[in-house]
């Protein structure tokens, strides 16, 4: 491809600069909040009538749950995979303008959605829309598609994989240049502790419990002990004084001993952030005798088993950071939530697994790890990890796009620790459409998107897309 027409596609993509913030304004002002379902449908009803009137073939599935705007033919399809589902506005004090009616200040767009994911989707579309106006050479098919329940639990996408033929690579406009091509996966695995032989013990604890959500570690760990509090406060200074990093307190409510340990709470895909008080308490609770019961069980199982975020003492540590060459980073697995109801007591382990890691592994390693610590487990949920070869040359269209139209910066390709749209389908990594960490400003008050960085991305979007087009090669 010659420089005229990368030259070309910027030229096109000025001109229409005014069509595509008015079509983000369009967008942003219906509220299509993941739980408001009519609202979502109807945002995604104006962008296919939008797509139609612009020339695309476009459509929607699954009672208005997934939008597809197509062009092209071909023997390969190219995916690019964005919603148009956003999240709440949580504290509408917090913004300086009114969240579903975008402000232009500056050459900045306010308004919830701006960036993540509406920007993308009109982004995709002009880059799209270029190609055609300007009569390009096309030999396969682009397909854009239009999620409606990202921000939750992807109930659309898990549809559309089963009943729906995918593209065959591709890239999702949701997250950071430049390549993500590797991504941890996820997984919650509950271990649930219910045996009790009633040995003798000094204490006994009739309620360990922290925690409610499974991918944040939680500030505070409890556990409600019977026994002498003198004695428990002996221990605990000694044991103090030997972890001296450690925050734990013991309050007195009747006969009841409150054991309070303090951590730092924190994204689970990053342990290393913050400091889990669930491994804390079950540390030092391990140094006491407990008549045996399944709340000691659980605290046992903390102690002996949790306590290492690499997942040691679970038998998940990846000896190697490398897959293929490719850094991968190791397998981080921590306690979230201890859950207690009567008598029973559950452990929830948040993992995130690294590629090459897979779920017949982690059932067999959670088995025996489950027997000897006479517990029950049970896999949740389960995101597989995903990694597309950077050798792949629809990877390397990308990386060359993006080397030389990024205004200096340099390509590279990176890992994710986190879940983006990537892992709904074959072959996608997440691709901008932010250039920089500090430009990052999802889910947040005042979201907002700089014009001249989103007119940026879609010139790279356009032009990677052009190239793979015009190409008659297979590029997986
Ligand atoms: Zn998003």
């Amino acid at each position: 491809m010659n420089n005229i027409v990368i030259e070309n596609i910027k030229k096109y993509l000025e001109e229409n600069k005014a069509n595509i913030v008015a079509d983000i304004k369009d967008l942003v002002k219906v509220p299509s909040v993941s739980e408001d379902l009519p609202k979502v449908k109807e945002c995604l009803r104006l962008l296919i009538s939008k797509a139609e009137k612009m020339g695309f073939n476009a459509h929607s599935v699954l009672d208005d749950s997934i939008g597809i705007i197509e062009m092209g033919e071909g023997t390969e399809t190219i995916g690019v995979l964005t919603h148009i589902d956003v999240v709440p506005v949580d504290d509408p004090e917090k913004w300086n303008t009114e969240p579903f009616d975008v402000v232009e200040k500056d050459g900045v767009l306010f308004g919830r959605g701006v960036l993540d994911d509406k920007g993308c989707i009109v982004s995709s579309l002009y880059a799209m829309q270029a190609l055609k106006e300007l009569n390009l050479p096309i030999n396969k098919k682009i397909q854009l598609i239009v999620g409606t329940q990202e921000e939750v639990e992807w109930t659309d996408m898990n549809q559309y994989i089963k009943e729906f033929k995918l593209p065959d690579y591709g890239f999702t406009p949701d997250g950071q240049f430049p390549i993500c091509n590797k991504e941890k996966g996820y997984a919650d695995i509950a271990f649930k502790f219910t045996s009790s032989n009633n040995q003798d013990g000094e204490f006994e604890v009739i309620n360990f419990s922290s925690g409610n959500a499974t991918n944040s570690v939680p500030a505070v760990a409890v556990a409600k002990l019977k026994g002498d509090v003198e004695k428990l406060q002996t221990m605990l200074d000694a044991y103090l004084k030997e972890n001296t990093d450690s925050k734990i307190t013991i309050n007195k409510n009747e006969d009841i001993l409150i054991v309070t340990a303090e951590g730092v709470s924190g994204h689970s895909a990053f342990p290393h952030l913050s400091v889990n008080p669930i491994v804390m308490l079950g540390k030092f609770l391990n140094t006491l005798t407990f008549k045996e019961n399944a709340k000691s069980n659980a605290i046992k199982f903390v102690a002996e088993n949790c306590y290492d975020y690499f997942g040691k003492g679970l038998g998940v540590y990846s000896e190697s950071e490398y897959f293929e060459g490719e850094y991968m980073h190791r397998n981080v697995i921590s306690p979230t939530v201890v859950k207690d109801e009567d008598s029973d007591c559950t452990v929830i382990l948040n993992m995130r697994p690294v590629y090459g890691t897979t779920l017949e592994g982690l059932e067999e390693t959670f088995a025996k790890v489950s027997a000897e610590s006479k517990s029950k487990y049970e896999i949740l949920d389960f995101l597989a990890p995903i990694f597309v070869s950077k050798e792949k040359p629809f990877l390397q269209i990308m990386a060359d796009t993006y080397d030389e139209l990024s205004d200096g910066l340099k390509n590279d390709f990176t890992l994710g620790h986190g879940t983006s749209y990537a892992k709904a389908m074959p072959n996608t990594v997440a691709w901008g459409p932010v250039f920089y960490d500090e430009d990052e400003c999802c889910h947040v008050a005042n979201e907002y998107i700089s014009l001249e960085k989103l007119l940026r991305a879609t010139h790279i979007y356009s032009v990677a897309l052009a190239r793979m087009v015009e190409s008659k090669d297979s590029l997986i």
